[in-house]
């Protein structure tokens, strides 16, 4: 397959190349897009064959549910078959266009490839202009995941998807980096208590600000329970080489990364360091990468995935990431850096 690459220029968006994508989307094509979070790969969400070619494209497993982007109220009427709740109503005033993601009972009008045979189906609004625009301009609901090969980190920048996807896909629509760098999080509100089902670009702390009580499912601390989201089971976000999270007092940790780094590279192996710009300077010896200032999860979420893939790249043997705070955008930072370490954390 020939991929077709267009830049678009975010100021500019009503081209040529938007309407061909979106024709392509009508006849049944996939192209990747950017979203606020990540790049997604995306097909018309109401036919079956179109969101097969999703899962070639990415080496997705089938039992990996997708979600569904929509533009506007009257397709998500048509994509669910329940009543809109009080608290999907307030979940939507508040976050929709963003990076939230609901779990609602799905219609008839949903194939099951995209529910991954299961009757509810993850729907959200983008809030970026080209996403947006596509969709309105298919007229179609467009499934997409993220749009890099299954198991590696997301792509937030043009550079990521043209590397992954160039002909795996019809169309790529690339511009600048994307906004947030994290997926949207994803949130079942069908129980008592709502319950965040992925951390992502809307925060724990705003959930909770706009319904009271919400709980975080188990799995995301613990790797041996089975997710209630069928993808937060797989390996995801992982960098070629073997990582390791060091967790604790801020002393200890430079102390053990050092420690380790030393051992490693002793051996004669390349040893990568992720860490913050406040502490980037202890680790002259290593390939440090910074994710932003310890102060600003925004900017770790922004960063993450292509210091990852950068490590890739620099073609390290090892690499050492310290922990960051789990607050607000770090929940869902942590989440990616710990599947990226296989949920190997050394406490210290
Ligand atoms: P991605 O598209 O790669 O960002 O992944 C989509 C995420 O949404 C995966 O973690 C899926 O398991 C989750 N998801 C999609 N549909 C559902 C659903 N109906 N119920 C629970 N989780 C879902
Ligand atoms: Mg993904």
């Amino acid at each position: 397959m020939k991929t077709k690459v267009y830049y678009l220029d975010e100021k500019n968006i009503n081209t040529k190349a938007l309407d061909e994508a979106a024709a392509v989307i009508r006849q049944g094509g996939t192209v990747i897009f950017p979203t606020e979070t990540v790049y997604g790969l995306g097909a018309n969400a109401l036919d079956e064959k179109s969101v097969s070619r999703i899962f070639e494209a990415k080496g997705r497993p089938s039992d990996n549910p997708l979600i569904v982007h929509i533009s506007n109220y009257d397709m998500l009427l048509y994509c669910i078959g329940e009543p809109l709740s009080e608290k999907a109503q307030k979940l939507i005033a508040y976050f929709w266009p963003g990076p939230l993601t609901i779990i609602f009972k799905k219609s008839k009008g949903i194939p099951k490839e995209v529910t991954a045979g299961l009757d509810t189906v993850a729907i959200r609004m983008p809030d970026d202009e080209i996403a947006l625009s596509l969709i309105k301009k298919s007229g179609v609901p467009i499934a997409a995941p993220s749009a890099n090969i299954s198991g590696k980190p997301s792509p937030t920048a043009p550079e990521h998807v043209i590397m992954d996807m160039v002909n795996r896909v019809d169309v790529i629509l690339c511009t600048s980096n994307t906004r947030v760098g994290v997926e949207s999080t994803v949130i079942d509100i069908s129980g008592e208590t709502p319950l965040v089902l992925r951390p992502g670009g809307v925060t724990l702390e705003e959930l909770r600000e706009v319904l009271g009580e919400v709980e975080v499912d188990e799995s995301i601390e613990e790797p041996g329970i089975t997710p209630k989201s069928p993808g937060m089971k797989y390996i995801h976000y992982a960098p070629k080489a073997p990582m390791a999270i060091i967790r604790g007092g801020e002393i200890k940790v430079r102390e053990k990364i050092l420690e380790l780094s030393k051992k490693e590279k002793d051996k004669g192996l390349k040893v990568g360091v992720l860490t913050v710009d406040e502490n980037k300077e202890s680790y002259g010896d290593y390939e440090v990468i910074s994710i932003g200032s310890k102060e600003d999860s925004n900017q770790a979420a922004h960063n993450l995935f292509d210091a990852l893939r950068e490590f890739d790249k620099l073609m390290v043997d090892v690499i050492y990431a310290e922990a960051i705070s789990e607050n607000y955008l770090g929940l869902a930072v942590m989440n990616r850096m710990k599947k990226a370490a296989g949920f190997n954390i050394i406490e210290v």
